[in-house]
């Protein structure tokens, strides 16, 4: 697989970054490598930053959108959830080298893992734009979690907790269903595909669940242009710079 990646390269490595493949886009300032993404780990040094293990999306984000019973009104109402498909994992040992591994099609089927985030400003800003704009989605205050971004009530506006929606153990999320009804429940989901030109790093959280082999297979999945993107591939100048 390949795939270009911009690069957080100070000024004072950029020799080194170019001595090692690393090209420059003076339109974005930035240093950035096109190859394979096996080699993505010769560059980790200005991918991880302090990262213990760096997520590196490939092809496609997704938006995962359900409905939740709100807890306090009781009404149906739309929460959605991030998700990763196939990418690259930088994980850097106690000595401070990198290793990676690439998960894309290994084992016969496209996985989604849902992800994330308790802080904003994690989700690139043309797509917080836009799930902002559509949903109801904020950083909220919940008295467990304190401050965090999640979704909240269409109807009565309140909160509806991260831990409750997206960790595995939570008794009915709509996202993560389990038992005889799992396959229709997962139909009622609508996954938005977005594409992306380059490979992005993410600081999503995700977990590994039993339904990541169940999502493209039973939600329903359609292609989303971001704006200000009028493609279907978004760059990461629109993407960081809407
Ligand atoms: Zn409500």
């Amino acid at each position: 697989m390949h795939g270009k990646l911009y690069l957080e390269v100070p000024y004072a490595e950029k020799e080194l970054a170019k001595s090692l493949g690393a090209q420059w886009d003076p339109k974005l300032k930035k240093w950035f490598y096109q190859g394979p993404v096996s080699d993505y780990v010769k560059f980790a040094r200005w991918i991880a930053g302090n990262r213990e293990l760096t997520i590196i999306a490939h092809e496609y984000i997704y938006i995962v959108e359900g409905t939740q019973t709100c807890f306090r009104c009781g009404k149906p109402t739309h929460v959605i959830g991030l998700g990763i498909g196939e990418h690259t994992r930088l994980y850097c040992n106690d000595d401070g080298s990198f290793e990676s591994e690439t998960i894309e099609d290994l084992v016969g089927y496209e996985p989604l893992f849902l992800s994330w985030v308790d802080d904003e400003k994690d989700i690139p800003p043309a797509l917080l734009k836009y799930i902002k704009q559509k949903y109801n989605v904020r950083t909220g205050f919940s008295k467990t979690a304190g401050e965090c971004f999640a979704n909240h009530c269409d109807h009565c506006g309140v909160i509806q907790g991260n831990w409750y929606l997206f960790e595995e153990d939570s008794p009915l999320t709509a996202f993560i269903p389990d038992g005889p009804e799992l396959r229709d429940k997962l139909s009622k989901l609508k996954i938005y595909s977005i594409g992306i030109d380059e490979n992005l790093v993410l600081d999503w959280n995700f977990g590994m669940g039993d339904n990541d082999e169940l999502y493209f297979k039973y939600c329903p999945t359609k292609e989303l242009i971001l704006p200000p993107s009028d493609d279907a591939y978004i760059t990461y100048a629109d993407m960081y710079k809407p």
